[in-house]
Protein backbone atom coordinates (compact mmCIF):
# COMPACT_ATOMS: atom_id res chain seq x y z
CA UNK A 1 0.00 0.00 0.00
CA UNK A 2 1.18 3.26 -0.74
CA UNK A 3 0.88 6.60 2.27
CA UNK A 4 -2.26 7.50 0.66
CA UNK A 5 -4.20 4.38 0.53
CA UNK A 6 -2.79 3.33 3.79
CA UNK A 7 -4.33 6.86 5.34
CA UNK A 8 -7.89 5.76 3.48
CA UNK A 9 -7.71 2.17 4.99
CA UNK A 10 -7.07 3.97 8.55
CA UNK A 11 -10.00 6.14 8.10
CA UNK A 12 -12.34 3.54 7.17
CA UNK A 13 -11.31 1.84 10.43
CA UNK A 14 -14.47 1.45 12.82
CA UNK A 15 -12.52 1.31 15.97
CA UNK A 16 -11.29 4.65 15.11
CA UNK A 17 -11.73 7.53 17.80
CA UNK A 18 -14.33 9.70 16.10
CA UNK A 19 -12.02 12.99 16.58
CA UNK A 20 -8.60 11.19 15.46
CA UNK A 21 -10.84 10.29 12.11
CA UNK A 22 -11.71 13.56 11.79
CA UNK A 23 -8.45 14.81 11.81
CA UNK A 24 -7.15 11.95 9.41
CA UNK A 25 -10.04 12.90 7.28
CA UNK A 26 -8.53 16.98 7.20
CA UNK A 27 -5.23 15.66 6.48
CA UNK A 28 -6.51 13.77 3.30
CA UNK A 29 -8.10 17.23 2.43
CA UNK A 30 -5.21 18.82 2.95
CA UNK A 31 -6.93 21.47 5.73
CA UNK A 32 -5.05 22.76 8.50
CA UNK A 33 -5.26 21.15 12.50
CA UNK A 34 -6.16 23.48 14.66
CA UNK A 35 -4.81 24.04 18.34
CA UNK A 36 -7.14 21.87 19.95
CA UNK A 37 -6.79 19.58 17.45
CA UNK A 38 -3.38 19.57 18.05
CA UNK A 39 -3.61 18.95 21.78
CA UNK A 40 -5.95 15.62 20.95
CA UNK A 41 -3.13 14.25 18.83
CA UNK A 42 -0.58 14.32 21.71
CA UNK A 43 -3.27 12.92 24.22
CA UNK A 44 -5.14 10.73 21.72
CA UNK A 45 -2.82 9.56 18.75
CA UNK A 46 -0.81 6.37 19.16
CA UNK A 47 2.14 6.32 17.44
CA UNK A 48 0.71 4.15 14.31
CA UNK A 49 -1.83 6.09 13.51
CA UNK A 50 0.14 9.67 13.82
CA UNK A 51 2.94 8.07 11.57
CA UNK A 52 0.41 7.06 8.93
CA UNK A 53 -0.58 10.83 8.92
CA UNK A 54 2.65 12.50 8.76
CA UNK A 55 3.86 10.24 6.25
CA UNK A 56 1.51 10.91 4.14
CA UNK A 57 2.00 14.43 4.23
CA UNK A 58 6.06 14.19 3.76
CA UNK A 59 5.46 11.95 0.92
CA UNK A 60 3.05 14.66 -0.92
CA UNK A 61 5.90 17.54 0.09
CA UNK A 62 8.82 15.60 -0.50
CA UNK A 63 8.27 11.47 -1.66
CA UNK A 64 11.57 9.90 -0.78
CA UNK A 65 13.50 12.66 -0.91
CA UNK A 66 15.79 12.71 2.15
CA UNK A 67 17.94 15.84 2.80
CA UNK A 68 21.22 16.06 4.32
CA UNK A 69 24.10 18.40 3.64
CA UNK A 70 28.27 19.30 4.27
CA UNK A 71 28.61 21.68 6.79
CA UNK A 72 30.67 22.07 9.77
CA UNK A 73 29.71 24.06 12.90
CA UNK A 74 32.27 27.13 14.93
CA UNK A 75 31.39 27.36 18.40
CA UNK A 76 32.97 30.23 19.26
CA UNK A 77 32.67 30.26 22.67
CA UNK A 78 30.56 28.54 25.64
CA UNK A 79 30.74 30.59 28.09
CA UNK A 80 27.51 32.75 28.48
CA UNK A 81 25.96 35.68 30.62
CA UNK A 82 22.72 33.51 30.74
CA UNK A 83 22.08 30.66 32.71
CA UNK A 84 19.60 28.48 30.94
CA UNK A 85 18.78 25.46 33.12
CA UNK A 86 19.10 22.87 31.03
CA UNK A 87 22.36 24.21 29.20
CA UNK A 88 25.12 21.47 29.77
CA UNK A 89 27.22 23.52 27.23
CA UNK A 90 28.18 26.73 29.17
CA UNK A 91 29.85 27.61 31.90
CA UNK A 92 29.10 31.32 33.30
CA UNK A 93 31.53 34.11 33.14
CA UNK A 94 32.90 33.94 36.74
CA UNK A 95 33.65 29.89 35.52
CA UNK A 96 35.43 31.13 32.14
CA UNK A 97 38.71 29.41 32.62
CA UNK A 98 36.72 26.18 31.94
CA UNK A 99 35.81 27.09 29.03
CA UNK A 100 36.86 28.48 25.57
CA UNK A 101 36.57 31.81 23.72
CA UNK A 102 37.44 32.26 19.94
CA UNK A 103 38.96 35.41 18.56
CA UNK A 104 38.69 36.15 14.73
CA UNK A 105 41.97 34.86 13.38
CA UNK A 106 40.95 31.35 15.54
CA UNK A 107 37.52 31.05 13.71
CA UNK A 108 39.43 31.92 10.13
CA UNK A 109 41.82 29.35 11.39
CA UNK A 110 38.66 26.53 11.15
CA UNK A 111 37.31 27.99 8.23
CA UNK A 112 41.05 27.75 6.80
CA UNK A 113 41.09 24.05 7.57
CA UNK A 114 37.98 23.54 5.27
CA UNK A 115 39.68 24.74 2.40
CA UNK A 116 39.69 21.67 0.40
CA UNK A 117 36.73 19.98 1.52
CA UNK A 118 33.38 20.54 -0.57
CA UNK A 119 31.75 21.70 2.53
CA UNK A 120 28.86 24.22 1.20
CA UNK A 121 27.86 25.23 5.04
CA UNK A 122 29.73 26.78 7.69
CA UNK A 123 26.89 26.93 11.35
CA UNK A 124 27.93 29.21 13.70
CA UNK A 125 26.51 29.29 17.28
CA UNK A 126 27.46 29.17 20.74
CA UNK A 127 27.39 31.20 24.52
CA UNK A 128 26.99 34.93 24.42
CA UNK A 129 29.92 37.05 25.84
CA UNK A 130 30.50 40.87 25.77
CA UNK A 131 33.84 40.52 24.10
CA UNK A 132 31.94 38.86 20.87
CA UNK A 133 29.84 41.73 19.98
CA UNK A 134 28.87 43.40 16.52
CA UNK A 135 32.43 44.71 15.59
CA UNK A 136 33.55 41.26 15.99
CA UNK A 137 30.58 39.34 14.12
CA UNK A 138 30.98 42.16 11.23
CA UNK A 139 34.74 41.58 10.93
CA UNK A 140 34.48 37.66 10.79
CA UNK A 141 31.46 37.35 8.48
CA UNK A 142 33.83 39.52 6.14
CA UNK A 143 37.21 37.86 6.57
CA UNK A 144 35.03 34.74 6.08
CA UNK A 145 33.45 35.99 2.57
CA UNK A 146 36.47 37.43 0.93
CA UNK A 147 38.09 33.78 1.83
CA UNK A 148 35.91 31.99 0.69
CA UNK A 149 32.59 33.75 -0.82
CA UNK A 150 30.54 30.25 -1.96
CA UNK A 151 30.72 29.67 1.83
CA UNK A 152 27.13 29.91 3.20
CA UNK A 153 27.25 31.59 7.00
CA UNK A 154 24.39 30.19 8.73
CA UNK A 155 24.87 32.22 11.94
CA UNK A 156 24.02 33.06 15.43
CA UNK A 157 20.51 32.67 17.01
CA UNK A 158 18.11 35.87 18.16
CA UNK A 159 19.77 34.96 21.55
CA UNK A 160 23.31 36.10 20.65
CA UNK A 161 21.75 38.94 18.45
CA UNK A 162 19.56 40.46 20.86
CA UNK A 163 22.00 40.51 23.53
CA UNK A 164 24.48 42.30 20.43
CA UNK A 165 22.16 44.55 19.22
CA UNK A 166 21.04 45.82 22.56
CA UNK A 167 24.56 46.73 23.26
CA UNK A 168 25.51 48.31 19.83
CA UNK A 169 21.81 50.18 20.47
CA UNK A 170 20.59 49.09 17.23
CA UNK A 171 17.11 47.85 15.75
CA UNK A 172 17.13 44.26 14.84
CA UNK A 173 16.64 45.32 11.62
CA UNK A 174 18.79 47.29 11.13
CA UNK A 175 21.46 45.20 12.80
CA UNK A 176 20.65 42.19 10.98
CA UNK A 177 20.76 44.54 7.61
CA UNK A 178 24.33 45.79 8.74
CA UNK A 179 25.70 41.99 9.42
CA UNK A 180 24.09 40.70 6.77
CA UNK A 181 25.94 43.48 4.13
CA UNK A 182 28.73 42.11 6.02
CA UNK A 183 27.78 38.35 5.00
CA UNK A 184 25.58 36.56 7.00
CA UNK A 185 23.27 34.34 4.70
CA UNK A 186 20.84 32.90 6.60
CA UNK A 187 19.80 32.08 10.76
CA UNK A 188 19.78 28.49 12.78
CA UNK A 189 16.54 27.92 14.61
CA UNK A 190 17.88 27.51 18.18
CA UNK A 191 17.22 29.31 21.41
CA UNK A 192 13.47 28.76 20.78
CA UNK A 193 13.33 26.03 23.62
CA UNK A 194 9.54 26.77 24.91
CA UNK A 195 7.63 29.73 24.23
CA UNK A 196 5.20 30.27 26.58
CA UNK A 197 6.01 32.33 29.66
CA UNK A 198 4.99 29.58 32.22
CA UNK A 199 7.94 27.07 30.92
CA UNK A 200 10.27 29.66 29.69
CA UNK A 201 10.88 31.81 32.78
CA UNK A 202 11.52 28.27 34.78
CA UNK A 203 13.89 26.56 32.36
CA UNK A 204 15.63 30.02 30.21
CA UNK A 205 14.37 33.08 32.07
CA UNK A 206 16.95 35.62 31.50
CA UNK A 207 17.68 34.97 27.76
CA UNK A 208 15.31 36.41 24.98
CA UNK A 209 11.65 36.51 25.17
CA UNK A 210 9.38 34.66 22.68
CA UNK A 211 8.56 37.68 21.32
CA UNK A 212 11.76 39.18 20.81
CA UNK A 213 12.82 35.55 19.23
CA UNK A 214 10.02 35.88 16.73
CA UNK A 215 10.73 39.62 16.05
CA UNK A 216 14.01 38.96 15.00
CA UNK A 217 13.19 36.15 12.86
CA UNK A 218 10.27 38.07 11.15
CA UNK A 219 13.27 40.78 10.65
CA UNK A 220 15.61 38.57 9.01
CA UNK A 221 13.00 37.31 6.50
CA UNK A 222 11.62 40.99 5.94
CA UNK A 223 15.20 41.26 4.88
CA UNK A 224 15.04 38.09 2.36
CA UNK A 225 17.07 35.77 4.67
CA UNK A 226 15.92 32.59 5.71
CA UNK A 227 15.95 30.95 9.13
CA UNK A 228 15.28 27.81 11.08
CA UNK A 229 13.00 27.33 14.05
CA UNK A 230 13.33 24.65 16.53
CA UNK A 231 11.87 23.44 19.68
CA UNK A 232 13.54 22.19 22.88
CA UNK A 233 10.72 19.43 24.20
CA UNK A 234 10.12 16.77 26.46
CA UNK A 235 10.82 18.20 29.39
CA UNK A 236 8.82 19.87 32.02
CA UNK A 237 6.03 21.38 29.36
CA UNK A 238 2.83 20.13 28.91
CA UNK A 239 1.50 18.37 25.50
CA UNK A 240 -0.26 22.05 25.09
CA UNK A 241 2.92 24.11 25.84
CA UNK A 242 4.34 22.51 22.81
CA UNK A 243 1.11 22.86 20.39
CA UNK A 244 1.10 26.70 21.62
CA UNK A 245 4.57 26.71 20.65
CA UNK A 246 4.11 25.56 17.28
CA UNK A 247 0.95 27.36 16.62
CA UNK A 248 3.18 30.60 17.23
CA UNK A 249 5.69 30.04 14.69
CA UNK A 250 2.98 28.37 12.37
CA UNK A 251 1.40 32.15 12.61
CA UNK A 252 4.43 33.84 11.85
CA UNK A 253 5.39 31.87 8.47
CA UNK A 254 1.74 32.26 7.55
CA UNK A 255 2.98 35.93 7.74
CA UNK A 256 6.45 35.93 6.20
CA UNK A 257 7.07 32.54 4.83
CA UNK A 258 10.41 32.78 5.29
CA UNK A 259 10.88 29.93 7.48
CA UNK A 260 12.30 26.32 5.77
CA UNK A 261 12.96 23.82 8.74
CA UNK A 262 11.22 23.31 11.92
CA UNK A 263 13.89 21.45 14.16
CA UNK A 264 12.01 19.22 17.48
CA UNK A 265 15.47 18.85 19.83
CA UNK A 266 14.97 16.07 22.45
CA UNK A 267 15.87 17.47 26.19
CA UNK A 268 18.71 15.50 26.94
CA UNK A 269 19.73 15.28 31.30
CA UNK A 270 23.40 15.32 31.27
CA UNK A 271 25.46 17.29 33.06
CA UNK A 272 22.70 20.65 34.05
CA UNK A 273 20.38 22.06 36.57
CA UNK A 274 17.94 19.71 35.32
CA UNK A 275 19.44 16.53 35.23
CA UNK A 276 16.74 15.26 38.15
CA UNK A 277 14.26 15.60 35.06
CA UNK A 278 13.87 12.25 33.11
CA UNK A 279 14.69 11.89 29.25
CA UNK A 280 11.01 10.65 27.32
CA UNK A 281 11.65 7.44 25.31
CA UNK A 282 12.36 6.87 21.74
CA UNK A 283 8.24 6.44 21.11
CA UNK A 284 7.61 9.95 22.42
CA UNK A 285 10.36 11.49 20.01
CA UNK A 286 8.61 9.68 17.09
CA UNK A 287 5.62 10.77 18.24
CA UNK A 288 6.47 14.12 18.78
CA UNK A 289 7.77 14.30 14.95
CA UNK A 290 5.01 13.14 13.72
CA UNK A 291 2.76 15.49 15.12
CA UNK A 292 4.63 18.48 14.03
CA UNK A 293 4.86 17.60 10.79
CA UNK A 294 1.18 17.12 10.84
CA UNK A 295 0.96 20.56 12.54
CA UNK A 296 3.22 22.82 10.66
CA UNK A 297 1.93 22.79 7.57
CA UNK A 298 3.21 25.80 5.97
CA UNK A 299 7.08 24.20 6.83
CA UNK A 300 8.73 22.57 4.30
CA UNK A 301 10.29 20.45 6.08
CA UNK A 302 11.38 18.60 9.06
CA UNK A 303 15.07 17.94 10.32
CA UNK A 304 16.09 15.66 12.91
CA UNK A 305 19.80 16.01 14.11
CA UNK A 306 20.87 12.39 13.63
CA UNK A 307 23.71 13.90 16.76
CA UNK A 308 21.24 14.43 19.27
CA UNK A 309 18.91 11.53 18.53
CA UNK A 310 21.36 8.87 17.45
CA UNK A 311 21.52 7.42 14.17
CA UNK A 312 18.96 4.72 14.56
CA UNK A 313 16.28 6.84 15.67
CA UNK A 314 17.17 9.18 12.96
CA UNK A 315 16.63 6.25 10.52
CA UNK A 316 13.31 5.21 12.21
CA UNK A 317 12.02 9.83 12.27
CA UNK A 318 12.08 9.38 8.49
CA UNK A 319 8.80 7.18 8.41
CA UNK A 320 7.63 9.65 10.57
CA UNK A 321 7.66 12.94 8.75
CA UNK A 322 11.18 13.82 8.99
CA UNK A 323 12.73 14.53 5.80
CA UNK A 324 16.09 16.69 6.71
CA UNK A 325 18.91 14.60 9.06
CA UNK A 326 21.11 17.55 8.73
CA UNK A 327 24.81 17.31 7.88
CA UNK A 328 27.94 15.70 8.12
CA UNK A 329 29.27 17.80 11.25
CA UNK A 330 32.76 16.17 10.94
CA UNK A 331 32.78 16.43 14.64
CA UNK A 332 32.82 20.12 15.50
CA UNK A 333 30.02 20.47 17.35
CA UNK A 334 29.94 19.67 21.51
CA UNK A 335 26.58 20.66 22.25
CA UNK A 336 24.88 17.41 21.91
CA UNK A 337 27.32 15.49 23.48
CA UNK A 338 27.74 17.51 26.46
CA UNK A 339 24.50 17.35 27.11
CA UNK A 340 24.42 13.49 27.14
CA UNK A 341 23.84 12.51 23.48
CA UNK A 342 24.80 9.17 22.38
CA UNK A 343 26.76 10.67 19.87
CA UNK A 344 30.46 11.30 21.42
CA UNK A 345 32.16 12.94 18.63
CA UNK A 346 29.78 13.33 15.98
CA UNK A 347 30.62 13.55 12.33
CA UNK A 348 29.45 11.18 9.55
CA UNK A 349 31.12 10.83 5.76
CA UNK A 350 28.59 11.51 2.53
CA UNK A 351 28.72 8.13 2.20
CA UNK A 352 27.88 6.75 5.23
CA UNK A 353 25.11 9.62 5.62
CA UNK A 354 23.47 7.93 2.29
CA UNK A 355 24.06 4.32 3.38
CA UNK A 356 22.14 5.56 6.43
CA UNK A 357 19.44 7.21 4.05
CA UNK A 358 19.68 4.21 1.88
CA UNK A 359 18.60 1.24 4.21
CA UNK A 360 15.68 2.61 5.14
CA UNK A 361 14.46 2.55 1.44
CA UNK A 362 14.77 6.31 1.48
CA UNK A 363 15.98 8.59 -1.57
CA UNK A 364 19.73 10.50 -0.21
CA UNK A 365 19.53 13.94 -1.57
CA UNK A 366 22.83 16.05 -0.78
CA UNK A 367 20.89 20.09 -0.86
CA UNK A 368 22.77 23.51 0.10
CA UNK A 369 21.20 25.55 3.09
CA UNK A 370 18.76 26.95 0.77
CA UNK A 371 17.75 23.39 -0.34
CA UNK A 372 19.15 23.47 -3.71
CA UNK A 373 19.95 20.13 -5.10
CA UNK A 374 23.71 19.67 -5.25
CA UNK A 375 23.83 15.81 -5.49
CA UNK A 376 21.08 13.11 -5.89
CA UNK A 377 22.54 9.67 -4.50
CA UNK A 378 19.60 7.39 -5.35
CA UNK A 379 22.25 5.74 -8.11
CA UNK A 380 25.12 6.61 -7.10
CA UNK A 381 27.34 3.65 -5.94
CA UNK A 382 30.92 4.30 -4.06
CA UNK A 383 34.72 3.16 -4.74
CA UNK A 384 34.74 0.12 -2.72
CA UNK A 385 37.36 2.20 -0.28
CA UNK A 386 35.84 4.21 2.68
CA UNK A 387 36.11 7.70 0.84
CA UNK A 388 33.87 8.39 -1.40
CA UNK A 389 34.86 9.98 -4.38
CA UNK A 390 33.30 13.80 -4.00
CA UNK A 391 34.59 15.06 -6.79
CA UNK A 392 33.71 13.09 -9.50
CA UNK A 393 29.75 13.48 -9.08
CA UNK A 394 27.75 15.71 -10.87
CA UNK A 395 26.67 18.50 -9.64
CA UNK A 396 22.56 18.69 -10.19
CA UNK A 397 20.56 22.39 -10.21
S1 LIG B 1 21.40 27.57 26.07
FE1 LIG B 1 22.58 29.17 25.02
S2 LIG B 1 21.94 31.08 26.02
FE2 LIG B 1 21.37 29.41 27.41
S3 LIG B 1 23.13 29.20 28.81
FE3 LIG B 1 23.42 27.72 27.11
S4 LIG B 1 24.71 28.82 25.65
FE4 LIG B 1 23.84 30.37 27.03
Amino acid sequence: MNATEKLNFLIQDKNLDAELKHIAEKVLQGERVSFEEGVILYERGELGYLGVLANYIREKKHGDYTYFNRNFHIEPTNVCVYDCKFCAYSRLIKEREQGWEMDVAGMMEVIKKYDDEPVTEVHITGGVVPKQNLDFYADFFRQCKAHRPDLHIKGLTPVEYYYIFKKAKMSHYDGLKYLQECGLDSMPGGGAEIFHPEIREKIAGDKCTAEQWLDIHEQAHSLGMRTNATMLYGHIEAFWHRVDHMERLRQLQDKTGGFQAFIPLKFRNQGHQMSHVPEVSVVEDLRNYAIARIYMDNFDHIKAYWAMISRDTAQLSLAFGVDDIDGTLDDTTKIYSMAGAEEQHPALSTQQLVELIKQVGRHPIERDTLYKIVTDYKDVVFDDGNKPNYYSLPVVE
